[in-house]
């Protein structure tokens, strides 16, 4: 699933290809995509004749400002978007396409379908946000936040840092990053960390995404941004899909185990549970 790098990658990829297009008209394939007040008669209707002014990111969530409307879009597993031809042929996982003034479609591609286009009013956009019920990024964490967030919840650190209402942008690859890091072990309970290890977090979590950002984000199986580009933060993982492999600290094999649900690689040796 994407995480916080690989949807700010798609956002800039958007901000250079398709900021100042307008749409011509609007073809919906998968209609569960859209999420619109009127349903998708409403979307398509509305679109012809907005121009795409930004497109801003808040955690793993894409903001696309049109003259009169907004999109609040989500790419959950495996959606993509891609501006192409018009006149190249639509495959079976294009479920919504813009045609745009001049000549290109910007098509939403999603395998899965889990992805959503959530259309709003201009006016109604900035409470829309808020329902989201975002915390801060993590280049807008603090030790002091972060501290007050964990000390009522006894569950696992690694499914604290996945809650996109304490941290957003983080999800399963990072979290695991940023533990390793950090030298905490997933299963430790959130409230009975060291102020030393929230700190080491608090860092942990704005060097990762930062360095991933920077990298264009981290491609894995078939998944690449929106433009057909492969992010290259994957040469840089130390804990995540490395099990088996040997710690770059300490040699020790790297485990992968279930928390909160989901796969989580560790060091059995710099990452222990204490009291
Ligand atoms: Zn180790």
């Amino acid at each position: 699933m994407p995480e916080l790098p690989e949807v700010e990658t798609v956002r800039r990829g958007l901000e250079n290809l398709v900021i100042g297009k307008e749409v011509a008209s609007v073809t919906v394939l998968w209609e569960n995509i859209v999420q619109a007040f009127g349903g998708v008669t409403e979307f398509v209707n509305r679109m012809p004749g907005q121009t795409l002014l930004a497109v801003d990111r808040i955690g793993k969530f894409l903001i696309f400002h049109w003259t009169d409307v907004a999109w609040i879009a989500h790419l959950r597993m495996e959606g993509k978007y891609l501006y192409m031809p018009s006149t190249d042929p639509v495959d079976a996982y294009s479920h919504v396409i813009l045609h745009l003034t001049d000549g290109y479609d910007l098509r939403y591609r999603d395998v899965r379908k889990f992805g959503r286009i959530h259309m709003v009013d201009k006016h109604q956009l900035d409470q829309a946000v808020k329902d989201l019920h975002l915390g801060p990024e993590p280049k807008d964490i603090t030790t002091a936040y972060l501290t007050d967030k964990l000390t009522h919840r006894k569950r696992p650190i690694k499914g604290v840092l996945l809650d996109q209402s304490v941290i957003a942008g983080i999800g399963n690859i990072y979290a695991d990053e940023v533990l390793y890091a950090a030298k905490v072990h997933p299963e430790q309970p959130a409230n009975s960390l060291t102020d030393q290890e929230i700190q080491a977090i608090v860092d942990a979590s704005k060097a990762i995404i930062g360095q991933a950002v920077e990298a264009g984000g981290t491609t894995i199986r078939s998944y690449t941004n929106a433009f057909g580009e492969n992010g290259h933060y994957q040469q840089y993982l130390q804990a995540y899909g490395r099990n088996g492999q040997p710690c770059a600290r300490c040699g020790t094999l790297i485990e992968k185990i279930s928390v909160s649900q989901r796969g989580s690689h560790f060091c059995p040796n710099c990452q222990q549970v204490h009291a």
